[in-house]
């Protein structure tokens, strides 16, 4: 595909990490209102705040959040670093974006959970006002946290449910706090009505894939890097239409694959899996939904038509409604079918 017209073709972003896609300037720039001293040379900064290459594992990668999360403390931080993620989204052609993140990592200072949702709705919404992009929210609870506090999150989200928060999430270590532990919050997740996507087998566990499904009703899975290990998994993934969430420059960040062309995204579309492609995080992965599409496109050679599928299942698979899905849809048949 040429790069014009993969700048030009409408792009959906699934599984995007709002912590983890705060523009570096904003960063500093909040940090020195806070009153940072630090004069980093903008290399040294985006070391502190990006894998470039590869950490050895995802802890690491994870501790790269510190930084942001430090500047996402106030309602007007959250609503311009929410308004300025549509922003960027609007400047790589991407109509349409699920914005995930944690109320809980923002409400260090005093603010209440609603507070934190509700500002990252309005830095969105005046996003969405200036620049054709529509967006949903997906509330991440945590593997790590409490019982009590990921109840309070699901409970924060619930209030928003109707209005622009779709989804819950779970995230973070799935080897530590396996889908088991989670079964009560899931359940009730599904009986409020939200929608549900879980991270799992992001590392080498397949299993969790399995049961993030079987256990937690998973209708999208966060990564699955794992599933190309068990044909089992993979039939599950595939009788059941549960499209995966991939994110391969995060994946190669992480070290859970050597090399891009190791990544078994090319593997998944010969199968028949409902493939998605996303960034995880901008900033943390340093990298872009197009640069994920050129890496992609340039590892595995794929066709324009396997590259319009992913963006086609992305559609299909949104946490939004019918009518917003007939409009992407509409933008893109216009343009895929132009020619070259
Ligand atoms: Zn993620």
């Amino acid at each position: 595909m040429k790069l014009e017209k993969l700048l030009s073709l409408p792009k959906i972003h699934l599984h995007c990490h709002l912590d983890g896609s705060v523009r570096p300037n904003t960063m500093l720039e909040l940090m020195k209102q806070d009153g940072y001293m630090g004069k980093d040379k903008k290399e040294e900064f985006i070391n502190k705040i990006a894998v470039l290459d590869k950490t050895v594992s995802l802890e690491e990668y994870l501790k790269k959040f510190e930084i942001p999360i430090s500047v996402m403390q106030s309602k007007e931080n959250l609503k311009r670093i929410a308004y300025e993620l549509i922003e960027d989204c609007n400047s790589e052609n991407i109509k349409y974006i699920e914005i995930r993140f944690a109320p809980w990592f923002h409400c260090k200072n005093g603010l209440a959970m609603e507070d934190v949702i509700q500002a990252v709705i309005d830095g969105a919404n005046e996003g969405k006002a200036k620049f054709d992009v529509e967006f949903n929210l997906i509330i991440c609870l945590l593997r790590h946290e409490s019982y009590e506090v990921n109840k309070e999150q699901l409970y924060a989200a619930k209030k928003f449910l109707g209005s622009k928060v779709v989804a819950i999430d779970l995230a973070g270590d799935e080897q530590k706090y396996p889908a088991d532990q989670f079964v009560e919050l899931f359940d009730k997740a599904k009986s409020l009505g939200f929608h549900i996507t879980i991270h799992a087998g992001e590392t080498g566990n397949f299993e969790n894939i399995d049961k993030s499904i079987e256990l937690l009703h998973a209708e999208r899975i966060g990564h699955g890097t794992a599933a190309i290990k068990s044909e089992k998994t993979m039939k599950i993934l595939l009788d059941k239409n549960i499209p995966l969430e991939v994110c391969v420059t995060s994946n190669y960040n992480t070290g859970i694959v050597d090399r891009i062309i190791d990544h078994p995204i090319y593997k998944y579309i010969k199968k028949n899996l409902i493939v998605t492609v996303n960034t995880d995080n901008n900033t943390v992965s340093n990298t872009t939904l197009t640069n994920e599409y050129i890496k992609i496109i340039s590892n595995f050679r794929l066709t324009d038509s396997e590259v319009i599928n992913t963006i086609e299942n992305a559609i299909s698979f949104a946490f939004c409604d019918e009518g917003t899905k007939d409009k992407l849809r509409q933008k893109l048949l216009y343009i895929g079918n132009a020619k070259d």
